[in-house]
């Protein structure tokens, strides 16, 4: 038994070994490189559809689709791991990460089977590259919540309901717009209430697209990107004072 063992050892490790340095393959969508070791085709396909069908949506829904991105160099990387274990080893996430992206390098990474993937984080992701493509990656005036509301904006699986904010806002149980404009990529780590805080941060984006439209939602993009002042692109976009009286709308808008 033991000499089986040691046996079943040295076997493995030459092969453990080759498996690591196994070369990665490259499957070709329209927007994008997707990057594999032993995915079949069937997933490879699904990846690849699931990913170009929420490009259009985001741009479409974002009005972004008549500046065509991603094509050709430009497209948007994919690494496939073939386990959640080799992906963890690269990554350094933790257990419940299903994936993720590196927004300036249009890089997202996952594993054949991540639980949320395919519905919920390759969305978010893609969403949040594609609004700082067109926002600017070091623009500074873009607050966490408006990042976060445009991402969670296209989860497909989303447990939000309007009504349930309108009990909050009516219990007092609410960050303000202050409090979500004071939160950042760091103090959200030590932050209570984040949950409240993405429902809040959808919410705000859900507004201002259902209330006054795609046009005007890349007009104020665009008023982020040049001015890079989110008071500034508010008010020169759409109707509000100032912030406070952006804030008042938006709430009277949950209530109703
Ligand atoms: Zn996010």
């Amino acid at each position: 038994m033991k000499l089986f063992r040691i046996l079943l050892i040295f076997l493995f490790i030459p092969f453990a070994a080759f498996a690591d340095n196994q070369p990665w393959q490259v499957f070709k969508s329209t927007h994008f490189l997707i990057f594999f070791k032993n995915a079949d085709e069937t997933q490879l396909n699904e990846l690849a559809q699931k990913a170009e069908g929420y490009y259009d949506k985001i741009t479409d829904d974002l009005g972004f689709n008549r500046f065509n991105f991603w094509t050709w160099d430009n497209r948007a990387r994919i690494y496939l791991f073939d386990s959640q274990q080799e992906y963890m080893k690269e990554t350094g996430d933790p257990a419940w990460a299903a994936g993720q992206a590196q927004i300036n390098s249009k890089l997202i990474r996952t594993f054949i089977t991540a639980k949320g993937f395919l519905e919920n984080v390759l969305p978010h992701e893609m969403a949040h590259i594609i609004f700082r493509e067109m926002v600017g990656f070091n623009n500074p005036s873009i607050p966490l919540w408006l990042d976060e509301g445009v991402a969670t904006f296209q989860e497909q699986k989303s447990s939000f309901v309007k009504s349930d904010l309108a009990n909050k806002l009516l219990r007092g149980n609410f960050l303000n717009l202050d409090d979500l404009n004071k939160i950042n990529a760091v103090s959200i780590k030590t932050t209570n209430g984040v949950e409240s805080f993405y429902t809040e941060s959808f919410s705000l984006v859900k507004y201002l697209i259902a209330e006054f439209g795609k046009d005007r939602f890349v007009l104020f993009c665009q008023n982020l990107r040049d001015k890079r002042d989110l008071t500034r692109a508010l008010v020169s976009t759409y109707s509000f004072k100032d912030l406070k009286d952006f804030e008042s709308s938006w709430k009277k808008y949950i209530l109703r």
